[in-house]
Order: C-alpha cells, then structure tokens, then sequence
C-alpha cells in the first residue's frame, strides 16, 4: 500500500481550491492500490485557505516543538499541522503502508524542500510536518517528482 496525497490524485483541497492532479501517480494506481490522503484536510482546515509556511525549521522541528507553521495572515497553525500529520499516520499504519507519494514543496507533504516561512518564493532543505512524521516512523517519502524511484520499489 502507497499513501499519497489526495492533490496529486485530483482531490480540490490544494490551499487555493484547486489540485495538484499528476499523470505519472495516477498511472500508478494500474499497479497497485493508493490510499489517498491530505492531512490539512484531516485537521479540518477549510478549503481555499490562506497559504501556510513552516518558520524556524521544518516539519521534523515543529513535531519537537522547536518551530511553527504560520499562515499568510500569520495565524499560527501548528497544533492543526501537527494533528492532521498524526492523523494522516493512524491511516497509513491502518493500511499497512510503508511508502508514501507526497506533494513536493508542501508545508505538510514536502520530502526535501520547504518554502522558507517568509512568503516571497524562497525555498530551504527541509521536510513538511506529516512526511517528517511518516519518515520518523519508518515510512518512506518520496514526490511526485521521484516516481522513477517508486518505480524500482514496487
Ligand atoms: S496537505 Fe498535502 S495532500 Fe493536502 S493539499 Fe497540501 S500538499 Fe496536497
């Protein structure tokens, strides 16, 4: 079982309304099943929604309690992030995943890089809240961007 973001599968809960649908991730599910998964969703923030960043670290310091995730309009965020990435989890070990297909860049489901807190574009290393909790808890992430990586997995 593959967790993925349910943006890349052509769910509307991307922050702005819209989705983040992919061809190559939705030809994945010929080979095998997907469970979809959005973990802002899970902690009911609404869609559209302002767009969020992680400040002062990345997802793997917000689950330590030593950064946060703010939106636009800086309301801060991160006991929501913090409890859709746990809920997003009880799904995955409920579906027996072990890797996961998540949205690139985002504040929730980045693997690699994040947006750097300061709303301008700028990017840092780093991971989204509910994949630092995933790969804490030995599931393994990868992007949309890597599904040739998938690919030699399964
Ligand atoms: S939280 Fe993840 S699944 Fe949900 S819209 Fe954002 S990137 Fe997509």
């Amino acid at each position: 079982m593959i967790m993925v973001s349910s943006c890349l599968l052509g769910f509307d809960c991307k922050y702005n309304g819209e989705n983040n649908e992919n061809e190559q991730v939705l030809q994945l599910f010929e080979r095998m099943q997907l469970i979809p998964v959005c973990p802002e969703s899970l902690a009911e923030l609404p869609t559209p929604r302002p767009p969020a960043e992680i400040q002062g670290g990345d997802g793997s310091d917000v689950l330590a309690g030593e950064a946060k995730v703010v939106d636009k309009q800086n309301r801060d965020l991160t006991s929501e992030f913090i409890e859709g990435a746990y809920q997003a989890l009880q799904q995955a070990r409920a579906n027996g995943a072990n890797l996961a297909i998540l949205k690139a860049r985002s504040p929730s489901c980045a693997n690699k890089q994040i947006y750097a807190g300061k709303f301008n574009g700028e990017l840092k290393e780093g991971l989204g809240v509910t994949a630092a909790l995933f790969e804490k808890n030995g599931i393994q992430v990868y992007s949309e961007e890597e599904i040739n990586e998938v690919l030699k997995k399964i």
